[in-house]
C-alpha cells in the first residue's frame, strides 16, 4: 500500500476540501491555491506521474478529463474558461509524486506558462 500524501487523503487519512468522489478519482481543493478555483483530481490508485500511466489506465484518464469537465461547470468557470494541467517530473515543478490534474479557473491566465 502506497502512503504518500495524495493516497492518505483518497484513504480519508488526511483532510482536504472535497469537492467529488467516485470508485477511481477524488477532487479537492489546493491547499495553496493559484487561481480563485484550484483543484485537484487525483486517481485513487497510486500513479507516480503520466508518464508511468499505461494502456490500463485509459479509461480513468479519459474519465479524469470528463470528471473536470464537470466540476468546471459546477465552479461555474466554463463561461470564462478554465485549464488542466498535469505536471511531470522536476521541469514541470511536480512537487507530490502521486498522479494529479490542477483544474485552475476564475481569472484570466498567461499562456505560455512560466
Ligand atoms: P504539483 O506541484 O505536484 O503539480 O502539485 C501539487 C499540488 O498539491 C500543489 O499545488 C500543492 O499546493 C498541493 N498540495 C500539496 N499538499 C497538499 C495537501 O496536503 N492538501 C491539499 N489540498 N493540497 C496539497
Ligand atoms: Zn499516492
Amino acid at each position: 500500500m502506497e502512503d504518500c500524501i495524495f493516497c492518505q487523503i483518497a484513504r480519508g487519512q488526511m483532510d482536504s476540501e472535497l469537492i467529488y468522489e467516485d470508485e477511481l478519482v477524488i477532487a479537492f481543493r489546493d491547499i495553496d491555491p493559484q487561481a480563485p478555483t484550484h483543484i485537484l483530481i487525483v486517481p485513487r490508485h497510486h500513479i507516480t506521474n503520466l508518464d508511468a500511466a499505461t494502456d490500463k489506465n485509459v479509461q480513468l484518464l479519459g474519465h479524469v478529463a470528463l470528471v473536470a469537465a464537470q466540476i468546471a461547470r459546477q465552479e461555474g468557470i466554463t463561461a470564462g474558461g478554465y485549464r488542466l494541467v498535469t505536471n511531470v517530473g522536476p521541469d514541470a515543478g511536480q512537487s507530490v509524486p502521486h498522479l494529479h490534474f490542477h483544474l485552475l479557473g476564475g481569472r484570466p491566465m498567461q499562456w505560455p506558462p512560466g
